[in-house]
């Protein structure tokens, strides 16, 4: 389109327009599931919700990565399975609750609420989560907070996915939820773009928090979790100003980096 970007809506940019009017529809019409189209009062439909949900998954308490045979335990009072990874070196979270993995078709649910304003897949997402914490012997979180984005980030977006998820979450939970117990200092890269490495150092001192956590457990909010980078540099950023524990709630977990 270079030099030429006054065109006529249905000119060479028909195709651009068709699939803007479509996400303008797909927004407009909540009476589709999001997965399959379907009829739905949900964001999902029963089938779908049946269906995609409740993944028979063994996950690592401490990451959520799914286990496969290699799994290993801690010792013998406690049931809970870790990777070997967080054996070996412990991430400053102590433990994350994972719905399901990154892959289609749910990851087109956390593509809907990031990308495209379907904000009641956080909602859903946040129903789900709960049930999870319900069936863990977890510990109640004294607050729940959202992996914040960068000021710059947010108002190029207007709404931060995490705490679209965040917020219901707390009130089912019956705790508090701050938007703004974490804050990020500075404008990193988009972590999907970089290596485990880069992401490590990109996250670093990212992060700033604004009330007192002495003493308290933190509950942090995400939708998506691929390395663990950013959750481990938040976490690390709440125990230094004196958190007792780190959960971590994600709606969705990309199994391998
Ligand atoms: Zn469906
Ligand atoms: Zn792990």
């Amino acid at each position: 389109m270079k030099g030429v970007s006054i065109s006529l809506p249905f000119g060479a940019r028909g195709r651009d327009l068709a699939a803007m009017l479509k996400r303008a529809f797909d927004i407009a019409l909540p009476g589709q599931c999001a997965l399959c189209g379907n009829v739905s009062h949900g964001v999902l439909c029963a089938g779908c919700d049946a269906q995609y949900w409740n993944e028979p998954r063994l996950r690592c308490a401490t990451c959520a990565l799914p286990l496969r045979t290699e799994y290993t335990r801690r010792d013998r009072d406690d049931v809970r399975l870790h990777c070997t990874a967080c054996l070996e070196n412990p991430p400053a979270f102590n433990d994350t609750l994972a719905l399901a993995d990154y892959r289609a078709p749910l990851d087109l649910l956390a593509v809907e609420l990031k990308f495209r304003g379907r904000l009641a897949a956080g909602a859903e997402f946040a129903r789900h989560l709960h049930t999870l914490f319900e069936d863990s012997n977890l510990p109640m979180p004294d607050v729940i907070a959202p992996v914040p984005l960068s000021s710059k980030r947010l108002i190029a977006r207007g709404y931060n996915q995490a705490w679209t998820i965040a917020r219901p979450l707390a009130r089912l939970l019956g705790t508090r939820a701050n938007a703004t117990l974490v804050k990020r200092v500075t404008h990193t890269a988009p972590q999907s773009k970089l290596d485990i490495d880069t992401r490590r150092r990109n996250v670093a001192n990212a992060f700033q928090v604004t009330e007192d956590v002495r003493g308290k457990h933190i509950g942090i909010v995400d939708d998506v979790m691929t390395s663990g980078a950013t959750l481990d540099a938040l976490a690390r950023t709440l125990k230094l100003a004196g958190a007792r524990r780190v959960t971590n709630f994600v709606a969705l977990r990309t199994p391998q980096d």
